[in-house]
């Protein structure tokens, strides 16, 4: 007969499973297809027939996906780490650029260029070209979500518990998902909705370096940590409070990677 105990066990191990953190979640899907979609829009026409070659029929906003759904397969598993990178907190400009440099792990920092010189090289197979594209689209997509280049102790925010409409979430999962949910778009409505940048942000956005690009991100984290303590109770002034800027860099991340393919295939 079971006890009482073990379904007790049993239940407090399933319900660990349901809330691993999930550092590696990044933006949710509709995060990652907004992204996709966005930059499909400024590719040149020589970059467009490039991407297709490699691609196929699947669209830069469906392959931003894959990185997320091969997450089952173990074989994927030296992946995981490649969706972020952790910075320690209190850094100033040079102080990131610094630890950037240095730190050698298996970071998006790191990968991003990696993806890109497979890209540009005309060895490279078939199944290599794919997987560096949706690699790169994700990624791109990644390294604009703010809580991706946040604290290794809490897990980018995954271990700070907050309450979203009155349900439990964590800091990662509001920024990877439950912002974005909450405007009720399909990803080729929301990326519509704000694919709207000035020439002077499409200028300067296309012009910043990676480091930039995760220093931003980094800025951003350190303004979401200082709003937003473990337990808040997050709703409409949170929405409110935060939309312009997960716009922005949803925006920001379509309009780079399109600069980067474009230049890969000038
Ligand atoms: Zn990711």
């Amino acid at each position: 007969m079971i006890s009482v105990v073990k379904i007790k066990k049993a239940c407090i191990a399933v319900a660990l499973i349901a809330y691993l953190p999930l550092n590696a979640a990044a933006w949710g899907q509709t995060g990652h297809r907004i992204v996709g979609q966005i930059a499909d829009n400024y590719l040149t026409a020589k970059a467009r027939k490039a991407v297709k070659q490699v691609l196929g029929n699947e669209s830069m906003a469906i392959a931003s996906n894959w990185p997320d759904f091969i997450k089952s397969d173990s074989s994927f598993n030296y992946l995981t780490s490649w969706h972020y990178v952790n910075i320690p907190a209190d850094l100033d400009q040079k102080g990131v650029f610094n630890y950037l440099e240095i730190t050698k792990e298996a970071n998006v920092y790191n990968k991003i260029p990696e993806m890109i010189a497979i890209l540009k090289n005309k060895q490279s197979t078939a199944d290599q070209q794919q997987m560096a594209m949706r690699m790169l689209i994700h990624m791109l997509g990644d390294v604009h979500q703010p809580m991706h280049t946040a604290r290794r102790e809490d897990l980018g925010g995954n271990k700070v518990s907050v309450m979203w409409f009155g349900q439990r979430s964590n800091l990662h999962h509001v920024w990877d998902e439950d912002l974005i949910d909450r405007q009720q778009l399909s990803y080729t409505e929301y990326a519509e909705a704000i694919n709207h940048p000035s020439k002077e942000q499409f200028t300067k956005w296309s012009h910043d370096s990676l480091k930039e690009t995760v220093y931003e991100s980094y800025l951003a984290c350190n303004k979401i940590y200082d709003k937003t303590k473990a337990d808040d109770k997050l709703s409409f002034r949170y929405n409110f409070e935060f939309i312009e800027l997960l716009n922005e860099q949803l925006l920001k991340g379509g309009v780079r990677l399109a600069q980067i393919i474009n230049d890969i295939y000038s």
